[in-house]
Order: C-alpha cells, then structure tokens, then sequence
C-alpha cells in the first residue's frame, strides 16, 4: 500500500503515537515537523472554541508545510464554573502547562460544592485540512465528575481529578483511555470522515 503522508501540527509525542494507530489502517503516514527536520511555528490560538483553535493550527500547519494537516484543541469543561477552563485548560492557573497549580485551583473553586454539582467534561476538537481546501473537523466528548482530591498517577492535566465510571482517569492504562476519552472518539470519528475521501 502507498502511505500518504500527513501532518501532525503538534510536537506531542502521545498524541502521534494514537493519532498513528488510529489512521494507519487507512494508508496514512503521520508525521511531525521535527521528523521532516524543520520547526513547526508557534500559532497565535485566538479562536473562542475548541474547533477555531484546532483549525486555527491545522491551517497554519497545512500552508507553512503545502501537505494535508491533522491539529487538535482540547480541554476540561466544569459544568459548576460555566464551562471553564474550556479552552484556557492548559494555563487555567496563569501559568502554561502547570498541571499541579492547574488542580490545585481547580479543587479550590469547587471546595464545597457538593457531588452532584461537580459534573464536569473533557472535549477535543480535530480539525483536518488538504491543500486544496477540503476540510474536515469532528468533536470527541467524554463526561465524568470532578473528585474531591487527586487520585492515580497516569495520564496527564487534569486526569487525576477527573472520575469516570467511579475511578479517576488518573487510574487507567492509556489503552482503556483511549476507548472512551474524548481524544479517542475525536480521532476515530475523523478515521470514519477521512475513509469517505481518501
Ligand atoms: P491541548 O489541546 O493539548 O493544548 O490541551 C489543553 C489542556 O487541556 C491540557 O493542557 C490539559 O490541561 C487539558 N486536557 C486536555 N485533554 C486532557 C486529558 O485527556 N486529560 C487531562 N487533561 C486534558
């Protein structure tokens, strides 16, 4: 089989490796700017939802590179703080990436609130866009609860907090993640998209 090559516009080595065993099957080759030995810009992610940014940096990926482009946007929406951090997840503390101030200030704003008004869900928007102006984006959720204290050491950002049929993401093997999260759907619904015009 010929592999088409696409590209991954991030430099995150957990999200290439899934986004590789998801498309694979389909002829597709992923790879990163590093791999083609060149940097991959930083994007001003200005959009005000998850499917803007995504396609914001799959656009930016798509024309710096003239190949078609995979980007994803995600984050965690707490039902009791109107959705926040949404698509600020990942500097919800001020400080990008921290994911210990990122709980920290999470479990602080919601001291007191009681079980069942700690409904929260992650999301993950992908966007895939072609050089000559085909574009598809599709929306994974998954939907769970805010704990009370951190629990389990796997995963990352807000995952050990994060409570699915009664554990914390924290507590899973990334294989069992990947079956139910909202990255895993995103990126099988864009499999199914991509099969229909490839
Ligand atoms: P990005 O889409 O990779 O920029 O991720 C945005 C932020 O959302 C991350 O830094 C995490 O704080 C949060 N986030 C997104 N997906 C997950 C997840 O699967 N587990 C935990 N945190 C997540």
């Amino acid at each position: 089989m010929n592999k088409m090559d696409f590209l991954l516009a991030s430099n995150n080595k957990k999200k290439l490796g899934e986004l590789q065993r998801i498309l694979s099957p389909l002829g597709i080759n992923i790879v990163t700017a590093k791999m083609l030995g060149k940097e991959l810009e930083e994007v001003v992610e200005d959009g005000t939802t998850f499917e803007e940014n995504a396609r914001i940096k799959a656009v930016a990926g798509m024309k710096a590179f003239n190949m078609p482009t995979i980007a994803d946007d995600s984050g965690l929406c707490v039902d009791y703080l109107d959705g926040a951090p949404g698509i600020f997840s990942a500097r919800f503390s001020g400080e990008h990436g921290n994911d210990e101030k990122n709980n920290d200030l999470l479990l602080e704003k919601l001291e007191s609130v009681p079980e069942e008004k700690r409904d929260a869900h992650y999301v993950c928007a992908v966007c895939c866009v072609f050089p000559d102006g085909k574009e598809i984006t599709v929306r994974g959720e998954c939907h769970g609860k805010i704990g009370f204290e951190r629990d389990g050491n796997e995963g990352f950002g807000y995952d050990p907090l994060f409570i699915i049929n009664g554990r914390t993401f924290g507590n899973y093997t990334s294989e069992e993640k990947d079956k139910i999260s909202h990255r895993g759907k995103a990126l099988r619904e864009l499999a199914k998209e991509l099969e229909k015009i490839i």
